[in-house]
C-alpha cells in the first residue's frame, strides 16, 4: 500500500483527447514513449534510437502532469502504477530496500509499465546535508540502485516518469536518469479556451455561450483551475434550487412533515 494506483491500461479512463492543449508536450511522449512501446521492434535496430529509461513532467501545479501520466499509459498500452514521493519517505523508515525491490520487482512482472513517481523532488531531492533523514536518504539510494539495476529487457518495457513542481530542488543524479525533461507549461488564452471546451463538453450552456471570452477572462488559470471554475459555476443552479426549495418548504413547515415518513419514527410499543 505504498503505491497509491495500479491500474491496466484498458481501465485508465484518460486518453490523449481528454486533455485540452498541450500539443507539444503530447507530441513529444509519442515518441519517447507511446512508439517504442507499442513497435519495439522499431527501436532494437541500430544504437541511435534507444526507448527512454526515465521522463521528467515538471511545470506549474495543476498543469495536468498527473492526467498526462495516465493518459499516456492509456495510448501506450501500459499497466500504470502511481506512488507519491512525500508518502513513501514518510510512512516506510527503515524498509526502503524490501520495498523498492518490491516495487521493481512488481514492475517487471507488469511490463510494460510506466511507473509514476508524483512529487518526485521529495524521493529524489538534492542531498540533504546533515539535516537530511536517515530514511530519505536510504530510500532515495535504494530506488536509484534498483532503477540502475533494470536488465536492459526490463529497461524497454519500464519507464520511470517524474513528476515535480520543482525542478531545481532535485538532485544531478536524478537529473541524469531522467534524460528528457518536458516543460508542462500554464495554458494562454487559446488554450484555455480548448481545456473549456472538454471540460464543459458534456453540460448544457447557454446558446451561444463564449469559449473565447471566458477564456481570456481567466487570465492565469491553470487546467485544475479551470475545472473548479467549472464545478463551481455546475454548483449554482442546484443551490438556487436547494434555496428555492427552503423558501417554499419555511412557508408551508406541512411539506417536510410529508416528505419524512412519520410511521418510521412511530416506535412498537
Ligand atoms: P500538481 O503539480 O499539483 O500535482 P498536476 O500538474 O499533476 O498538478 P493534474 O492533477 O493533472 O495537475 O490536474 C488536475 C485536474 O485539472 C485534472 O484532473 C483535470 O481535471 C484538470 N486539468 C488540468 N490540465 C488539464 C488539461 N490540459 N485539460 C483538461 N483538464 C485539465
Amino acid at each position: 500500500n505504498f503505491i497509491s494506483a495500479v491500474v491496466a491500461p484498458g481501465e485508465i479512463g484518460v486518453k490523449f483527447d481528454d486533455i485540452g492543449a498541450l500539443e507539444e508536450v503530447k507530441k513529444a511522449l509519442n515518441e519517447l514513449v507511446i512508439l517504442p512501446m507499442r513497435r519495439p521492434e522499431l527501436f532494437s535496430r541500430g544504437n541511435l534510437l534507444r526507448p527512454c529509461k526515465g521522463i521528467l513532467l515538471f511545470g506549474p501545479p495543476g498543469t495536468g502532469k498527473t492526467l498526462l501520466a495516465k493518459a499516456l499509459a492509456t495510448e501506450a498500452g501500459a499497466n500504470f502504477i502511481s506512488i507519491t514521493g512525500s508518502t513513501l519517505t514518510s510512512k516506510w523508515f527503515g524498509d526502503a530496500e524490501k520495498l523498492t525491490k518490491a516495487l521493481f520487482s512488481f514492475a517487471s512482472k507488469l511490463a510494460p509499465v510506466i511507473i509514476f513517481v508524483d512529487e518526485v523532488d521529495s524521493l529524489l531531492g538534492a542531498r540533504g546535508g546533515a539535516l537530511e533523514h536517515e530514511a530519505t536518504r536510504r530510500m532515495r539510494n535504494e530506488f536509484m540502485a534498483a532503477w540502475d539495476g533494470l536488465r536492459s529487457k526490463d529497461s524497454q518495457r519500464i519507464l520511470i516518469l517524474g513528476a515535480t513542481n520543482r525542478p531545481f530542488d532535485l538532485d544531478d543524479a536524478v537529473i541524469r536518469r531522467l534524460p528528457r525533461r518536458i516543460y508542462v507549461d500554464l495554458p494562454d488564452a487559446q488554450n484555455r479556451a480548448k481545456i473549456l471546451r472538454i471540460l464543459l463538453g458534456r453540460e448544457t450552456l447557454e446558446p451561444g455561450f463564449q469559449f473565447d471570452k471566458l477564456a481570456l477572462l481567466t487570465e492565469g488559470y491553470s487546467g485544475s483551475d479551470l475545472q473548479n471554475l467549472c464545478i463551481a459555476a455546475a454548483y449554482r443552479p442546484v443551490q438556487e434550487l436547494l434555496e428555492q426549495e427552503r423558501k417554499e418548504c419555511k412557508n408551508d413547515t406541512t411539506t417536510i412533515l410529508r416528505s419524512l415518513n412519520l410511521d418510521d419514527f412511530v416506535q412498537s410499543k
